[in-house]
């Protein structure tokens, strides 16, 4: 029996140009069904009264042959309902459990589970020994070799590629460091095709498409980046050139903020990843003096509400609010690095004085140390804490690394002093599992989720590549 790890548990797209939240999970309504006639519905998942989705044509009682458009919206929706169950699946599912958990037919469960098998996305796997009477069925889950995600990271300091299946495992990840200021956007973008290239090859899988991790305000996710500060990117198109550079594959390359896609990383982790070795050392319990605690305090995952503030170069957040994504009107949200800490700090390379960046990004870091950083990080993250009412804040990046440990109890300290709620209820404080590959690694999950929300969109995407 295939171990089920690390599969992820999602209904959106975290692109922003997917179909919208809770597609998979909205029972959708039969054709056969005139609007309004429905009464209370007590039956869960996709509600077809026909059992066949309106895809047999004129039912019994001679009513009007149904939309052939809305027949097609209803399957679509069965099967995103039905892979979700699929995915959320503790152990292999079968395809009786799948017809008794959305009130289809066997045979229509059955059917709707061929297409997700042929299309490459399930797979079957043997039953277990029979214990009792009767013969055990085979169960379905997500198909490891199914197409996979291509996440790619453009930061200051470092290129990144990384690989990511449909169960959420990620398959391989390469990273190359070395300064990306200055030079020409065509040269970097280049060098991430190749690197891309590597980790494809690495892992052996198909791409269903790429997202592209940067650290700055993304205009749009097909490809405006409206500023990069740390790049010295001011209004760059990179679309174009992206679709250029990477391979064809059915998803167009999207964009998206770093700290947005390391956030969705940490939201969506699985098990197996949850603490390595080096957080391990710092991640503490919350004690009363602030100290560290110790490895056996390892939180349960994944976190469902949280800050994620990533440290690098230039310092970012995502908010997650049940485990999606807040975006904000225009997809903006995060820039916690440009909250003033210090109003007449340096100057910032926002040209505003005294952000966080100038006191906690990797250059201050350096230069004076993780205790000066922590209480201007601790306030920032707490004046997010207060609006919001985030229970946790998960430090990322570079504040994973172990010389940068001793943040954490300053962070803590700041948000017991400056969180008007902590006193009742403290904000827990977690070093990222996934430190600097988490951005490339979120990238790869949301190329993966965008699958797993809309597997026909997939389907008809991989036809037309
Ligand atoms: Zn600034």
């Amino acid at each position: 029996m295939p171990a089920p790890t690390s599969r992820t548990s999602h209904d959106t797209d975290a692109t922003g140009d997917g179909p919208g939240a809770g597609a998979a999970a909205a029972p959708v309504g039969s054709a056969a069904e005139p609007a309004g006639s429905a009464g209370p519905v007590s039956r869960p998942g996709p509600i077809g009264s026909s059992g066949h989705f309106g895809l047999t044509g004129p039912g019994p009682t001679g009513r009007a042959v149904p939309n052939p458009a809305r027949q097609a919206s209803i399957r679509n929706a069965n099967l995103a309902l039905l892979y979700r169950l699929i995915l959320d699946a503790p152990a292999p599912i079968s395809r009786a459990s799948l017809a008794a958990a959305t009130g289809v037919t066997r045979a229509t469960a059955s059917t709707l589970a061929d297409t997700l098998l042929e299309a490459g996305l399930i797979t079957e796997v043997s039953p277990p020994p029979a214990t009792g009477a009767g013969r055990p069925a085979a169960g379905l889950v997500p198909a490891a070799g199914g197409p996979a995600g291509l996440g790619l990271e453009i930061n200051v300091d470092y290129l990144a590629a990384c690989v990511v299946d449909l169960t959420g495992a990620v398959r391989s990840t390469v990273i190359r460091h070395g300064d990306q200021r200055d030079r020409a956007v065509s040269d970097v973008l280049a060098d991430l095709a190749v690197l891309g290239a590597d980790a494809t090859a690495e892992a052996g899988l198909g791409i269903a498409g790429a997202a592209v991790a940067v650290p700055g305000l993304v205009e749009n996710p097909h490809g405006r980046i409206r500023r990069a500060p740390n790049l010295a990117w001011q209004d760059f198109e990179i679309g174009a050139e992206l679709r250029r550079v990477l391979p064809d594959t059915p998803f167009e390359p999207v964009i998206g903020n770093e700290a947005d896609f390391a956030a969705l990383a940490e939201a969506h982790a699985g098990p197996d990843t949850y603490v390595d070795s080096e957080a391990r050392a710092v991640l503490g319990t919350q004690t009363a003096d602030g100290a560290p605690g110790t490895a056996s305090v390892e939180q349960p995952i994944p976190l469902t509400d949280f800050l994620y503030v990533s440290g690098e170069i230039g310092v970012g957040a995502g908010v997650i609010l049940g485990r999606e994504l807040f975006r904000g009107a225009r997809g903006w949200a995060g820039e916690i690095g440009h909250i003033t800490v210090e109003p007449d700090g340096a100057l910032c390379r926002c040209g505003a004085r005294g952000c966080l960046e100038t006191v906690a990004g990797l250059e201050a870091l350096h230069r004076d140390g993780p205790e000066a950083a922590a209480p201007g990080l601790g306030r920032a993250a707490a004046a997010a804490v207060n609006l919001l009412d985030l229970p946790a804040v998960v430090l990322g990046g570079v504040y994973a690394r172990p010389e940068f440990a001793a943040l954490v109890p300053g962070v803590r300290k700041a948000l017991a002093e400056h969180v008007i709620s902590a006193r009742w209820a403290p904000v827990t404080v977690h070093v990222s599992r996934r430190g600097t590959a988490a951005a490339v690694t979120g990238a790869a999950t949301a190329v993966v989720r965008r699958v797993h929300a809309d597997p026909a969109a997939w389907m008809s995407a991989a036809l037309t590549a």
